[in-house]
């Protein structure tokens, strides 16, 4: 079969490698039929996210048909269509009994190496690092889903792929963040990053009743985008975030922050961004946190901050004096799937929730490659990629 495989940084290419088999009896095998390319990605892509290997499938936004179903899986059928959580869970430990998903504590078939660098191991994830598992992913045309009994999100007749593609990762990404939140009617909530996750994140906080939502980026049609979902845009290469917040807040700050950037933010020539490329540069820092300390100097005092913004290792000069006195709190973690895809599934159904106005890209699997630097680089216009097949 054709797939995007991983092989260093800025390389990835459409290969033939082998088709996937049944391994375990509750697995299934999909034949994907669309699939996208994540912000998380890009940190691969990047490599600022450590355990890749030369050759690794990538993907975990996708969906398709059931081809094949292991003799223990008596949830699916052949036929079958369904969006596939990034997430891999079992469903019978403790963590996925608190609906804890992402911190299944039996999916991750790399444990033991989670739990030295974490402490702790967390879910395994599909076409991640080896730190979760080092599952094929699904930039491909199938893929084997592990404990495929589980998380699967059945399709219900009617909707189409673009519609409900976005169940699986960055939907739940940005509702979850938006719940993190604990929003109340008279918050004012502020989204740094206008990407598919933050376009997500604005959209959530409005259902979730927020008295205004303001949204900071720098690339413009993001942010027209957000503005249409009803936030006020905020352009950090024209305003001084600090200021403008402090502004539109009667100089009290935004009560609740959703960090939707994570460690690659870019600041324009502010101090602390200039020591954290050169630390990242020479490996001193792993991520880059200008967008964690800029919330946690802005936000309310009491108020939440909430990242879905992806981090991988170490940063620096995290102003805790400031969150302790504030008085912050923190919330953060890969997305718990399948603990939002009901309800947001009869939002789609329902009309109130079309997840694919961020689609600007259609393209095919061979087109992939190209499509990463495309995105990261928001050239043409890009929001999100989907492939299909
Ligand atoms: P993206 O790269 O398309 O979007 C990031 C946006 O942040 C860009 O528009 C960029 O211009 C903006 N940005 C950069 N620096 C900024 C700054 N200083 N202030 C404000 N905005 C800034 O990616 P995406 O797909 O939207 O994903 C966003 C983040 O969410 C990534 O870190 C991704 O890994 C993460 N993510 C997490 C989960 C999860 O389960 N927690 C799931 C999906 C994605
Ligand atoms: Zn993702
Ligand atoms: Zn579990």
């Amino acid at each position: 079969m054709r797939a995007l495989c991983w092989h260093g940084k800025h390389d990835i290419r459409c290969d033939t490698v082998p088709d996937p088999t049944i391994e375990q009896p509750r697995d299934a095998i999909i034949r994907v039929t669309s699939c996208a390319i994540c912000g998380s990605d890009l940190h691969l892509y990047n490599h600022f996210i450590p355990g890749m290997e030369d050759g690794d499938i990538m993907g975990h936004e996708f969906m398709g048909e059931v081809m094949e179903v292991g003799p223990e899986n008596r949830r699916l059928k052949v036929g079958d269509r369904v969006v596939v959580p990034f997430t891999i869970i079992c469903g019978e430990c403790d963590q996925c009994r608190r609906g804890n998903f992402s911190v299944c504590e039996r999916t991750n078939r790399n444990k033991a190496t989670a739990d030295k660098v974490f402490g702790h191991s967390t879910a395994g994830l599909f076409g991640y690092t080896h730190l979760t598992g080092g599952y094929a992913g699904g930039q491909a045309e199938y893929v084997r889903v592990p404990y495929a009994d589980v998380a699967p999100v059945k399709v219900p007749e009617g909707l189409s792929d673009e519609s409900v593609l976005f169940l699986g990762d960055i939907l739940p990404t940005g509702w979850q963040a938006a719940a993190q939140c604990d929003i109340q009617p008279e918050d004012v909530v502020a989204v740094w990053g206008a990407g598919p996750v933050g376009l997500f994140c604005v959209l959530s906080a409005v259902l979730q009743g927020a008295a205004r939502v303001i949204v900071i980026d720098r690339v413009p049609e993001r942010l027209a985008m957000a503005e249409q979902l009803g936030a006020v845009p905020l352009n950090f290469e024209h305003v001084s975030v600090v200021e403008a917040l402090n502004e539109q807040t009667q100089g009290k700050g935004p009560d609740k922050c959703i960090d939707a950037v994570g460690l690659e933010a870019h600041a324009t020539a502010s101090l602390d961004s200039v020591y954290d490329r050169v630390k990242q540069a020479v490996m001193a820092e792993s991520d880059r946190p200008h967008v964690l300390r800029e919330m946690i100097y802005c936000c309310r005092p009491a108020g939440v901050l909430s990242i879905p913004g992806v981090y991988g290792g170490l940063v620096d000069k995290i102003p805790m004096g400031a969150v302790m006195n504030k008085g912050l709190t923190i919330r953060t973690g890969q997305t718990h799937v399948n603990r939002w895809t009901d309800d947001l599934m009869e939002r789609i159904q329902s009309g109130q929730i079309d997840p694919s106005f961020v689609i600007t890209h259609r393209v095919s699997l061979e087109e992939g490659p190209g499509m990463y630097e495309t995105f990261r680089d928001k050239q043409d216009g890009c929001v999100k990629v989907v492939m299909s097949m």
